[in-house]
């Protein structure tokens, strides 16, 4: 098992990445969990899978697991997920000093943190990430939210957890679809500032997809330990270092934007293909080589998730596209903040991008 500290100012907590963590749930966790009770919050498919071995971890250590079960999917984080969540945390009489369990993908994580931070004006949550996607981004960093009509994300608080448990197990059940998924935010801490972990990438991609246990581990270790650094330097998003996590994000808000939100383009596809844009638009920039921009589209495409929007049939222009970019919640007096590359390894944020030279670039791509 490795352990990767996320080290914040005044405060710090640990990751866990290993196998096994869920069957020894009960001493992982350890004086975090004070009372018999332990409130957990999971979604359906998680709990079909999971619910026994953790339950019977609990019970092996005389406690006893408390159930709040969601749909699966974005529904979940709404207010009505988090009415719903809220009043029975109340009803589980959960106090200050306790400590709720998130146990699901990115969207368990977010509406847990989002009701922790708020229950008797904040009580302790620990992340159990069971997606590819939560174990390297969203369960590290205490960003928190909810949905609303207006957008995504637009509700939430920075809380963090206390512990994170990332158990590599658990991803076996994790449909191939969405290991692809997680693996796009994977291979995006290589592409923007460690080009040997790309490099990494490049050889071992397949293997993580495949469910390789060691490549996991090593996967998932070396993006918690990139994002704890970044986090680490720029906790609340004020100094610009966190931007950078942001690399692929902007092409590929406009993406999903574009198709609605809905199964034809899930988020990790939408970021796998924004930072091939990115790259590509850094090489008609001048900043990147042509051949470092082709090697990007080509680890990117040997783990399974496209590389073409031409693939995706869009019917719209390139405008379209960038005037979605122009509603993203990112957007900065006015400017559009695009993180572009000067190399793998190199991603910078670059205020000045115009959005009619983006659009006429999005034209050719379509
Ligand atoms: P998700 O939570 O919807 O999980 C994806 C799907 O996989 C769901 O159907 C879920 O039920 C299923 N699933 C999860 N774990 C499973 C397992 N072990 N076995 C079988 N099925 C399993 O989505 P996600 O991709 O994990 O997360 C996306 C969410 O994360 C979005 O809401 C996004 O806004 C948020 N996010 C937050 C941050 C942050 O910093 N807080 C960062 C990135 C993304
Ligand atoms: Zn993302």
């Amino acid at each position: 098992m490795a352990v990767v500290k996320v080290d914040l100012a005044g405060r710090s907590y640990d990751v866990h990445i290993g196998s096994g963590l869920t069957g020894n749930f009960a001493e992982e966790c350890g004086s975090l969990l004070r009372k018999p009770r332990v409130p957990i919050i999971t979604d359906s498919n998680v709990h079909s899978h999971w619910r026994e071995p953790i339950a019977l971890a609990l019970e092996a250590a005389g406690k006893q697991a408390a159930w709040l079960v969601h749909e699966p999917g974005e529904s979940a984080k709404s207010w009505d997920g988090l009415s719903r969540t809220v009043e029975w945390l109340l009803s589980e009489e959960v106090e200050r000093g306790d400590h709720i369990v998130a146990l699901g993908g990115g969207v368990i994580g977010d509406l847990t943190g989002f009701a922790a931070s708020m229950l008797k004006r904040g009580c302790g949550f620990i992340q159990v990430p069971t997606s590819l996607l939560a174990q390297v981004d969203s369960s590290v960093g205490g960003k928190t939210a909810i949905n609303v009509p207006a957008g995504k994300n637009l509700v939430g608080a920075f809380h963090q957890p206390s512990l994170v448990l990332a158990d590599t197990d658990v991803l076996a059940t994790l449909p191939e679809r969405e290991m692809r998924c997680g693996y796009a935010e994977v291979i995006k801490y290589g592409i923007l500032g460690d080009v040997a972990f790309f490099d990494w990438c490049e050889a071992n991609g397949p293997r993580v997809i495949a469910h390789d246990r060691e490549a996991i581990e090593y996967a998932v270790t070396q993006s918690v330990k990139a994002k704890a650094r970044i986090v680490a330097e720029d906790e609340r998003e004020t100094s610009g270092a966190r931007a950078l996590l942001n690399l692929g994000h902007t092409f590929g808000h406009a993406l999903e934007a574009e198709t609605g939100y809905s199964d034809r383009l899930l988020h990790g596809e939408a970021v796998a293909l924004g930072m091939v844009l990115a790259a590509r638009y850094s090489a008609r920039r001048g900043y990147l080589s042509e051949d470092e921009a082709q090697r990007i589209s080509s680890a990117i495409s040997a783990s399974g998730l496209a590389t073409e929007i031409a693939s995706l049939g869009l019917d719209c222009s390139g405008q379209a596209l960038a005037n979605h970019m122009l509603h993203d919640k990112k957007m900065d007096a006015g400017t559009l903040p695009f993180i572009l590359l000067r190399g793998i390894g190199k991603a910078f944020f670059d205020r000045e991008v115009a959005l009619d030279y983006v659009a006429a670039f999005l034209t050719e791509q379509l």
